[in-house]
């Protein structure tokens, strides 16, 4: 194998073979704009705490946070590249758009062409992002997917796909608990984006075997979220749906999320599980499983790690 090729985060590009252990879908920072409703309102910009959360994951071997907030719905890269450094824990933006109710009403996204939402999302994946004035990029391309594919939702995944086959990155998606997302794949292939280059969140709310099995054969990563949230019951959703996909041999298509978008649930915060939650719990119960360690890396880090990794278009994913 050649060299290993490189995710590029905030700080810099990151060999993806350094990549150890990942929270896929993280958040670690939201500052949300005016206008967004009390309901809709997630406030991460704590800085003292989120870098005493990171340095704590940094020392427990975490190497890679995964930041899901969009551009316009509280995303800082200036101070995601700030938390980076101070840590050591790498950290990837995104582009893209998020579910509508982060955002001030008037944000353009929502009144946008197809050609002008894709121009920007290229922006800020090659040249770089509108609040760091063009000096740091994101690296993969977020839609808020609420299981219709329709009116603006529709514009916005035309333009996801547009810039993935520009760019190669890779897009990700917010789903409703998974709500219709067979039906992204299609939409997606039918435009020239393989489902390698697609990445279904919050899909383990919705624990359907077949369908997990057939997505993942297909060729999706899913992002698996709820093992420190005891209300979806991961006990007999998550962790069963992993246990058969690894025992199919598709384990290469999950990777383990914390998802803490809520303040509430990070430790320096003074709630939890916090990011530990990965290495002291998750990890721990993977042994446990009798995976080989090779397994848990991939599902922990380097299933993600590969994934982040821009493809041109029509190559080959060697996953
Ligand atoms: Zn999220």
């Amino acid at each position: 194998m050649s060299e290993s090729p490189l995710i590029q985060t905030v700080t810099g590009p990151l060999p993806a073979a350094e990549v150890a252990l990942a929270d896929g879908h993280a958040h670690a920072w939201i500052q949300p704009p005016d206008g967004v409703t009390p309901g809709a309102r997630l406030d991460l910009h704590d800085e003292a705490a989120i870098c005493a959360e990171l340095s704590d994951f940094r020392a427990a071997g975490g190497t890679l946070l995964v930041d899901c907030q969009p551009g316009g719905a509280g995303r800082d890269v200036r101070a995601l590249a700030r938390l980076s450094t101070a840590t050591g824990v790498r950290i990837t933006a995104t582009t893209g758009a998020h579910q509508r109710r982060y955002y001030s009403p008037d944000c353009w996204l929502w009144s946008a062409s197809a050609e002008d939402a894709a121009a920007y999302f290229v922006e800020e994946l090659t040249v770089g992002t509108r609040e760091s004035g063009g000096t740091v990029r994101a690296a993969t391309i977020k839609i808020g997917y609420e299981g219709a594919i329709e009116g603006q939702t529709r514009v916005l995944l035309e333009a996801a796909a547009a810039a993935a086959r520009q760019t190669g990155a890779l897009i990700l998606f917010h789903t409703e608990r998974g709500a219709n997302v067979e039906a992204l794949l299609p939409f997606f292939t039918d435009r020239g984006v393989p489902a390698e280059r697609l990445y279904l969140c919050h899909v383990d709310k919705r624990p359907d075997l077949g369908l997990h099995r057939e997505l993942a054969q297909a060729g999706a990563l899913l992002g698996y979220d709820t093992f420190a949230r005891p209300k979806y019951d991961p006990d007999r959703t998550t962790w069963p749906l992993l246990a058969a996909l690894v025992a199919a041999g598709l384990g290469g298509h999950i990777a383990v999320c914390l998802d803490m978008a809520l303040a509430e649930m990070w430790r320096h915060y003074g709630g939890g599980p916090g990011l530990l939650f990965l290495p002291e719990q998750i990890v721990p119960r993977l042994r446990a499983l009798g995976l080989p360690a090779s397994t848990i890396r991939d599902l922990t880090g380097g299933n993600i790690a590969r994934r982040l990794v821009w493809r041109a278009p029509g190559a080959e994913e060697s996953l």
